[in-house]
């Protein structure tokens, strides 16, 4: 028996973990080699990963799956359920597409780099995929499709890779086929997160580890719809002040060895604010008090002590709001309304921000009518659609064997 995957049979069965989703494609089991990958979302850690910090995130029962079918030519034919175009390409010439077929790239990205770190694919495939994740919405539709993708064929084809493996060779496809300069976060958490834990990422060593999550409780997701080209922009903009105050506060501090911001410590940065222009000061105080309460709430969890947990990640909120600056009038009003309501024991914007979604971390009691209720004060004041989602965490990437 190949030793893939052997975290997931240390785990848990494949078949108590396919009984806990229901099958998103059509068809038997027995048509082809099924992965299933879910989304996942932040919990906390704001823009704490390219400063080398803890951030700490969770699968939602979300998921994108494929079906993979080998053929006996050397075709590669990729549909999805989504609407987008089908794309063909002979297994011997896998390039990159663009425009409409730019889909693609997720999953011939996989083959790219499965291939170079050393497995044969013999013949071509038909690989469908049907998802329940939205696209492009912050909840990592992106590495879902690639592990999916990537589980399935290293079955099909033997490859010998272990889930951490998967993680990293994901996010090379991300970064060297697809185009797009994502740390290991989003692919971590996917592959290895679980129904009982969020995943814990050292951006630093880039070491993971399993984290409790709280039973009885769960994540609601709001997105406002807002405008995605101002979150590109801004993001960019603050990885330049991210690394120019670093650089400041290294000649401040006459540390050589702060190679990361966080190392940087909340009294080291108050000892030199004057010197640091107001917004660099608060860029920087965002990021080294973020990363710590970043870790404080993994301790609070596994002490189990939930409210505690849950007022960080509402400061988690302020600090984005006040030091980071990226939360929006939208964000906020939802985090504020979210903040009066029984049941929330935190609530922040999560992702990138500069508009995207916010959640919220509930207990059990909370409901369908509460989220409506903020959903409908959003209407009100802002005459738009406030999309709710009930999430709770949920196995991570696995196969049907
Ligand atoms: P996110 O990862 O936050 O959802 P990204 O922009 O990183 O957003 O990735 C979204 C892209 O992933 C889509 O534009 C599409 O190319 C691809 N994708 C995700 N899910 C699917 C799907 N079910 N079918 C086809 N393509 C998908
Ligand atoms: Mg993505």
């Amino acid at each position: 028996m190949s030793q893939s995957f052997e975290q997931r049979r240390g785990q848990k069965s494949v078949d108590e973990w396919a009984s806990d989703v229901s099958l998103i494609l059509d068809g038997n089991t027995n048509e082809g080699i099924r992965a299933s990958a879910p989304g996942r979302v932040e919990f906390i850690g704001n823009h704490t990963d390219y400063n080398g910090g803890w951030v700490l995130g969770a699968t939602i029962d979300r998921r994108v799956e494929v079906v993979l079918q080998r053929r006996s030519d050397r075709q590669i034919r990729l549909q999805s359920e989504a609407a987008v175009p089908p794309v063909e390409v002979p297994l011997g010439s896998v390039e990159r597409q663009s425009g409409e077929w730019a889909w693609a790239n997720y999953i011939l990205g996989m083959v790219e780099v499965l291939q170079g770190e050393g497995m044969t694919i013999e013949s071509g495939f038909d690989l469908r995929v049907g998802s329940t994740l939205p696209v492009g919405a912050g909840l990592s539709s992106s590495a879902a499709l690639e592990l999916a993708s990537g589980a399935a064929l290293s079955e099909a084809y033997g490859g010998e890779f272990l889930r951490r493996d998967l993680v990293r060779m994901a996010q090379r496809a991300e970064n060297e086929f697809v185009g797009v300069p994502c740390g290991l976060l989003d692919q971590a958490v996917v592959a290895l997160g679980g129904a009982d834990r969020l995943v814990r990422l050292d951006a630093r060593s880039e070491a993971t580890a399993a984290v409790p999550f709280p039973p009885e409780t769960g994540i609601w997701i709001f997105r406002t719809h807002q405008a995605h080209a101002l979150s590109e922009s801004g993001y960019q903009e603050r990885h330049d002040e991210a690394r120019a105050v670093r650089e400041r506060l290294r000649e401040l501090l006459g540390n050589e060895e702060a190679e990361y911001l966080v190392d940087v410590s909340p009294s080291q940065l108050e000892e030199v604010k004057r010197e640091l222009s107001k917004t660099l000061y608060r860029r920087a105080r965002h990021v080294v008090t973020e990363h710590r309460r970043t870790q404080r709430v993994v301790q609070l969890l596994k002490a189990g002590r939930r409210a505690a947990a849950g007022r960080l990640l509402f400061a988690s909120h302020e600090s984005s709001r006040v030091n980071y600056e990226n939360s929006t009038e939208a964000l906020d009003f939802v985090v504020d309304r979210l903040a009066e309501q029984e049941g929330v024991l935190g609530a922040r914007l999560t992702g990138a921000g500069f508009g995207g979604a916010a959640m919220a971390w509930t207990r059990a009691g909370y409901g369908e009518e509460q989220a409506h209720e903020v959903a409908g004060a959003y209407a009100d004041r802002f005459g738009m659609e406030l999309e709710t989602l009930a999430c709770r965490p949920a196995p991570g990437l696995y196969v049907w064997t």
